[in-house]
């Protein structure tokens, strides 16, 4: 399987489910206003991104891994780095990289959650769908 075909790279590129072309998002993850705004179809290969009503709710159940996963990977690096930290900056350093990060996981839990319920399309890339 190319590396283009693969789920990762729809994840990493935050790009179509379906085609791995098209744009998942109206913006990148810093513009605030818009964070998280999805295309309402893909602009290359016009699949509906909302498939039902609320489908990116399901997005906060990876949204928690991610922050989960990061605040023990952070926890335990300070813990091991910088032993002699005191608690309160090590809760403070992982709460302030979580509040830094929090656009970025937010984005990223959509595209992953999407590329849970949609499935790479060889016809949809090259504009066959
Ligand atoms: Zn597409």
């Amino acid at each position: 399987m190319a590396w283009k075909e693969s789920k990762l790279y729809s994840v990493l590129t935050f790009t179509c489910p379906v085609c791995h072309e098209g744009d998942l998002f109206v913006s990148q993850p810093y513009a605030l206003s818009t964070v998280g705004d999805v295309h309402p179809n893909c602009p290359v290969c016009g699949v509906k991104f909302e498939r039902e009503p609320g489908f990116f709710y399901g997005a906060m159940y990876v949204s928690y891994a991610l922050a989960v996963a990061l605040f023990v990977t952070v926890w335990v690096a300070l813990s091991v780095l910088a032993p002699d930290l005191s608690l309160v900056w090590q809760a403070g350093s992982v709460v302030g990289l979580l509040v830094v990060l929090s656009p970025f996981l937010y984005v990223l839990s959509k595209v992953i959650w999407a590329n849970i319920f949609f499935h790479f399309d060889p016809k949809a890339a090259k504009g066959e769908r």
